[in-house]
């Protein structure tokens, strides 16, 4: 009688024998074969360079392209970040004592203006774990509200708790800014939401074995720890740092002192500050030198002119007229926009001063009896027109708009 060639296993005693050229395996040998691959596999996951394709910067910013638009700058570096982020994760064993250092980044630009959009992006495209978490819901331990390390939980749920990929993973902290230290003067009353937090965050930041409490929180207190490296994982601040033009224009005037220094002066686009915006400026708004130091990359987000939010509108990959158009087309209708109705949303949007998230609500207020309606009668053709688009956010009356 047929026998399976690595067990031994007589075919009666197994589900099933599978024949090969020489020899027959059995079932329960396909099984544990199988999960010795996977068991390989997951000690496998290091970054390694010659089997993954690296993307090239202008590569990465191209992607970054299909979903936001605008940012040039945000975006290159960001790219070479990423790239460079890449390289570290695929270095060997150095000959030569040179290390590439984390570079961690940190976005700064009004609220609304992308910095979530391009770190979610970032994530997406690598296929890494992601989670964003809200700077201003950490406390130093001890302190009502969460611990710092609970943003790692936060990474292994987004892992499945597969320590390895979460430690390859990316953080996105938003309201970095909302930490600053209050006032200039280092001395004042310990300073808990702000400075203790910034401290805490450091090792974290810089790359340590940090213990992690798997559910988070300190309502499990019986749960063990599990150590998470965060050598590898990239971390990237978001902040809207409101006020900050303040401290960059004071620098930029004290800086430009002496001979031809009113032209200098004069070259100084005022309207948009931000992109002079250089490490001592976080330090005067009151993140500490040290917390600086480790978020290497600095980049600024301009704020979204019209033609941007134009854009925003149709021309990303799963842009929100995008979105509308194909939820209709799920039920065979075909649905258009005037182009008249899409300068108008632009200019609500504008006008209720809401930027690109206000695009979305505003949309949603025009659409909202056509979603409701157009399903049951028998239209295959759906047109939003600027008319029909005035009567609908009338008829839900602009206040409630500008509330949102
Ligand atoms: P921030 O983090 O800067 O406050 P978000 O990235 O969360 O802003 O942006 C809010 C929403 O606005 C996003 O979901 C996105 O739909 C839209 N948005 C903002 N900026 C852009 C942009 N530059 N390109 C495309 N969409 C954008």
């Amino acid at each position: 009688m047929d026998k399976c060639s690595f067990c031994g296993r007589q075919k009666d005693d197994v589900n099933l024998l599978i024949a090969g050229v020489s020899g027959h395996i059995c079932d329960l040998c396909i099984e544990q074969a199988h999960s010795i691959i996977q068991e390989e596999m997951k000690q496998d996951t290091g970054f390694n360079l010659e089997t993954e394709k690296v993307r090239k910067p202008k590569e990465i910013k191209e992607l970054l392209g299909q979903y936001v638009i605008g940012q040039d700058i945000a975006k290159k570096v960001l790219s070479v970040a990423v790239y460079n982020h890449y390289k570290r994760l695929g270095q060997k064993e150095s000959k030569d004592d040179v290390e590439i250092e984390k570079s961690n980044i940190i976005l700064v630009g009004a609220t609304g203006t992308g910095k979530t959009l391009l770190a979610k992006t970032i994530a997406r495209m690598l296929q890494v774990p992601f989670t964003i978490v809200d700077a201003t819901v950490l406390t130093e331990a001890g302190y009502v509200g969460e611990d710092i390390e609970s943003l790692l939980t936060r990474l292994l749920q987004a892992a499945d708790y597969d320590v390895k990929a979460a430690e390859r993973g990316i953080v996105f902290i938003d309201e970095i800014d909302k930490i600053a230290r209050k006032g200039d003067n280092p001395s004042i009353t310990r300073d808990v939401s702000g400075e203790g937090v910034q401290q805490g965050l450091l090792k974290l930041l810089e790359g340590s074995i940090v213990n992690v409490p798997p559910q988070g929180g300190r309502k499990h207190p019986e749960q063990k720890m599990i150590p998470v490296d965060t050598k590898n994982i990239l971390f990237i601040c978001g902040g809207a740092f409101d006020g900050i033009e303040k401290k960059i224009s004071n620098r930029l005037n004290t800086q430009v002192i002496g001979y031809g220094a009113q032209s200098a002066v004069d070259h100084i686009d005022r309207t948009n500050l931000l992109q002079y915006i250089a490490p001592q400026d976080l330090k005067s708004y009151g993140l500490i030198p040290e917390i600086i130091g480790r978020l290497p990359v600095l980049s600024h987000l301009d704020p979204l002119d019209r033609e941007t939010l134009r854009n925003i509108l149709t021309e990303p990959k799963n842009s929100i007229i995008k979105q509308y158009i194909k939820l209709f087309d799920m039920d065979n209708i075909e649905l258009s926009f005037n182009t008249e109705a899409l300068e108008y949303i632009v200019d609500k949007a504008i006008e209720f001063e809401l930027g690109a998230r206000g695009l979305r609500s505003i949309c949603e207020a025009i659409m909202i009896d056509v979603m409701f309606e157009t399903p049951s009668n028998s239209d295959t053709k759906q047109t939003i027109t600027k008319e029909f688009a005035i009567s609908q956010i009338e008829k839900m009356g602009s206040n409630r708009l500008k509330a949102s």
